[in-house]
């Protein structure tokens, strides 16, 4: 069986996951058996989301590390431009940060609450990003035009090639306007390429992967950024104007 490449995870700095999912089938059977529901790709992203978080496990909420990641997104969303309220879902396991397919959650590993507050800040401004981007539904839009009804492998199969090639672009695009929100946010609290720079190589000089652009091309967006942003005078909008990429 071919396999339908999902592109699922928005997080900055963890390793980029690229998951290929097998298309589910209707499970074997007697012949008198019921047929299996049908399933929607929005359910089969869902799925595969709340399958990772899952295994993440919990997080302590009353924990040192638990209330600086608070502590630092509430910091954050003071700073947004009025919007729905975003709401943070604390997980264990290690350093991770993904933005939500409801479109205003972040899931954000208690581990995130070792690192330094520039670096943690930008994480989670970049995850803000791509939640007041409405990347999810981007996302989801791109897998219904390829796969209107039901995820059935005579409806995966021949659309998986072309899907793949426009998610990927897609989800590179996304990153970068992430990148480019989150920065422009943290930048404002004093925090400069820099700590970008520390967050982006904590695991070292990534390549062009699935989701994600490689360290060298995002760290250049950032420094172009830096650049734009460190010369004329511009207001809070026009900043965010900037990061969103529209202008
Ligand atoms: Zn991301």
């Amino acid at each position: 069986m071919r396999r339908l490449f999902l592109v699922g995870c928005l997080c900055l700095a963890a390793a980029v996951r690229a998951e290929g999912l097998a298309v589910p089938t209707a499970a074997p059977g007697p012949a008198t058996s019921t047929a299996a529901p049908a399933v929607t790709i929005t359910e089969v992203l869902q799925r595969s989301q709340q399958q990772r978080l899952a295994q993440r496990g919990a997080a302590d909420p009353l924990s040192a590390a638990s209330q600086r990641v608070q502590a630092s997104f509430d910091r954050l969303v003071a700073m947004l431009p009025p919007g729905e309220p975003a709401r943070l879902v604390l997980v264990g396991g290690d350093l991770f940060a993904e933005a939500q397919f409801d479109g205003r959650s972040v899931a954000v590993s208690e581990a995130v609450g070792d690192l330094p507050e520039g670096e943690r800040l930008l994480m989670l401004a970049h995850e803000l990003g791509h939640v007041r981007l409405e990347h999810w539904a981007a996302l989801d839009g791109l897998y219904r035009r390829f796969i209107p009804g039901e995820v059935r492998p005579e409806t995966t199969d021949p659309v998986a090639a072309a899907l793949g090639a426009q998610a990927h672009a897609l989800s590179h695009r996304h990153e970068f306007e992430a990148d480019a929100f989150g920065f422009t946010l943290v930048r404002k609290l004093g925090f400069g390429v820099e700590n970008a720079l520390r967050l982006l190589t904590r695991q070292g000089q990534q390549p062009d992967g699935a989701t994600h652009p490689g360290t060298r091309r995002r760290l250049a967006q950032l420094r172009s950024l830096d650049a734009q942003l460190g010369h004329a005078l511009v207001s809070p909008a026009a900043d965010i104007a900037v990061a969103a990429g529209t202008r």
